[in-house]
């Protein structure tokens, strides 16, 4: 999210008061940013990887696993060689919850493919760090959704959420689980809650087992909800769903993000075109949160959850009642897929209503921006400021991007186009922003050295993904169900060599097709070996590559399960399980304490794992 700006935020009256201002004086700034450097060219490719951690602390008497909200404890210590400006191998951040901590290394990786070398090195480090200060039965692990998140006593220490009281008001999740060390978290949670009039609300789907009970619906007054027949909970929550109402049930969860630096303003936006239909196939190969508040569910992903846990439209925005208060009906969520492809030769695969600001795009135009790349922004800036800060209203628009920082950090996709910071060395980047985090250093560092490779191949065979916006939002809806990385089909370009024409066919394929090949298509992993053989890459990077490669095409092909596919299987073979679709706090126990062995390499784990070595010197 880049830098986080400190000081007093406005409550949500008051935020609505600048909107407008903001939108305005945003869209000014990006119109600097892309005057002054839309043509700084030869920028080299650099890239780096985001970690997002989780802390726990067990208690192994009781066989209880709490989240442990320590972060705000922690982060000056491991902040603290950054802040007094010594060289840093790893860069620390806060994040949503008090249990979470983000790591990226110190400083981004360049060009040369032995930094595949350091990846995964360097993510054991970070995990070093923060073990190594950490108490008695705490620990960082790596785990997209805690599986007792929202469960009765989830934190430690532990605090009772607040019903229809405080910043979330959820029946499940407490105001303390938030990170307080910096004021935006709470911000944006009640900025959300107030401007949408009501609790954010997420259903997802109940998986059901031989014991689950049909129709499957919670008597959610025992979590204290108001215990009228029509509460807000009551008439949100859907039979045969899991409800959730806080978003920390999505901003609480964790991701595994990569950023490039692209050579130009048209490389970059390239780049973030052609890796968005790649979203839903990373989605699906992450695959690994099967469980949301003690049961198990059917789908394996975050992303629907997450996107519901930070949806901030109103009745009205939603098309459910005439717009009288607000300008748009938005299809959806600022926490999504994208809209709209930023190249000019991709234009007409934009197939989806992309709702934008027409003065603020008329503004972009006049500047000097292209329509394509105006309409993204203007369509970023349809929605409201979330978390305005006093001190940092009146700023110089010729030097500072705050408002734009402002609008674009909380729009929140599965791709980022991210301008160079004003002032700065750095150049045009994207993110590639939808894959779940893993339980080991050493399927993050593959995952991550895939994709990045995947970049170089794009770029260098002048490869072609793309294919309708609107069959990248239908696989990232297959992405995530159950056991999609073995059962999915999703569509997918059946030529991606450019010069075979421009029209794009489409097929649908298999995770596996799509990543190791098929007798019409080649796979990336083929592709990727193809573009290895062109480099002149030393014998120990040519192995660390190898393995990760190897991994990937095991775990597309289902020789290796997903974490999600793993962590059902873990379920439902635990003598504690009742085939109700519940997990109770013994196998949340037994699963987290299981998932702190593997990550460690205290046990094996050949399902998840084959036998691969992982690289441990830095
Ligand atoms: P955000 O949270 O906004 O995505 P972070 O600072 O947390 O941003 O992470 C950005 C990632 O981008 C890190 O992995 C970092 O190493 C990497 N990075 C930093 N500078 C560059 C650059 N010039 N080009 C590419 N990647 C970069
Ligand atoms: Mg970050
Ligand atoms: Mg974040
Ligand atoms: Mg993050
Ligand atoms: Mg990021």
């Amino acid at each position: 999210m880049g830098l986080l700006s400190l000081g007093t935020p406005f409550d949500w009256k008051q935020t609505k008061i600048y909107a407008d201002e903001i939108r305005k004086r945003g869209v000014k700034q990006f119109c600097n940013i892309h005057r002054k450097i839309k043509d700084r060219k030869n920028d080299c490719l650099k890239w780096g990887d985001e970690v997002e951690f989780t802390l726990v602390k067990f208690d192994h008497k009781n066989k209880k696993c709490y989240l442990l909200l320590k972060a705000d404890e922690i982060l000056p210590t491991l902040q603290g060689p950054e802040n007094r400006d010594e060289k840093c191998l790893t860069l620390w951040r806060p994040e949503y919850a008090n249990y979470m901590v983000e790591a990226t290394p110190g400083a981004p990786y360049q060009h040369k493919t032995s930094c595949f070398n350091r990846v995964e090195a360097n993510m054991k480090l970070r995990r070093k760090q923060v073990q190594d200060i950490l108490g008695e039965d705490e620990y960082i692990l790596s785990v997209t959704a805690f599986p007792w998140l929202g469960c009765s006593n989830f934190t430690f220490p532990n605090f009772k959420p607040t019903p229809g009281e405080g910043i979330t008001t959820s029946l499940f999740y407490c105001d303390q689980a938030i990170y307080a060390g910096h004021p935006r978290f709470h911000c944006l949670t009640k900025n959300i809650r107030e401007r949408r009039n009501r609790k954010v609300d997420i259903n997802v789907p109940i998986f059901v087992d031989q014991n689950t009970p049909r129709p499957f619906i919670e008597d959610l007054n025992q979590y204290g909800d108001d215990p009228r027949p029509d509460s807000e909970s009551k008439l949100a929550s859907k039979p045969d769903h899991i409800y959730l109402d806080a978003m920390g049930f999505g901003m609480g969860c964790s991701c595994l993000q990569m950023t490039f630096q692209a050579q130009s303003l048209e490389e970059a936006r390239h780049l973030y075109d052609q890796l968005t239909p790649l979203t839903p196939i990373m989605l699906a190969l992450s695959a690994s949160s099967p469980i949301w508040r003690g049961y198990l569910s059917d789908v394996d992903c975050r992303w629907n959850i997450i996107s519901a846990s930070c949806d901030d439209r109103t009745l009205e925005e939603k098309g459910l009642e005439p717009l009288k208060e607000n300008r748009f009906v938005i299809n959806k969520s600022r926490y999504g897929n994208i809209d709209s492809y930023l190249c000019e030769e991709n234009q007409k695969y934009n197939d989806l209503t992309l709702i934008k600001d027409e003065e603020l795009f008329q503004d972009l135009v006049q500047n000097g921006v292209d329509e394509s790349l105006a309409k993204h922004i203007a369509h970023l800036f349809i929605r409201d400021p979330l978390v305005v800060f006093e001190e940092k209203l009146y700023i110089n628009d010729d030097e500072e991007t705050d408002h734009f920082e402002n609008i674009q950090s909380t729009n929140w996709q599965n791709m980022r186009f991210k301008p160079p910071p004003i002032n700065s060395s750095i150049g045009w980047r994207v993110e590639f922003r939808p894959t779940e985090v893993q339980m080991t250093d050493f399927e993050n560092a593959a995952l991550v050295t895939f994709i990045v490779l995947i970049t170089r191949a794009i770029l260098s065979f002048k490869l072609n993904l793309i294919m309708p916006l609107s069959k990248v939002d239908q696989n990232m809806e297959t992405a995530q169900k159950r056991d999609a990385c073995l059962n999915g089909k999703f569509f997918f370009r059946k030529n991606i060599q450019t010069d075979n024409g421009t029209e794009c066919e489409l097929t649908e394929m298999s995770v596996n097709e799509i990543v190791n090949g098929n007798d019409q298509f080649p796979g990336f992993i083929h592709i990727i070996n193809e573009y290895l053989s062109h480099l002149d890459v030393d014998v120990d990077t040519q192995c660390t590559i190898k393995q990760y490669l190897h991994f990937i095409e095991e775990r597309a092909s289902g020789k290796l399960m997903t974490t999600a596919a793993w962590i059902r299987k873990f379920v439902r073979s635990h003598s504690e399980y009742k085939k109700d679709s519940k997990i109770n706090e013994e196998i949340n126990y037994d699963l987290m304490w299981r998932i702190y062995l593997i990550s460690t390499g205290q046990i094996k784990c050949p399902e998840l794992l084959n036998s691969y070595e992982t690289k441990s010197t830095i």
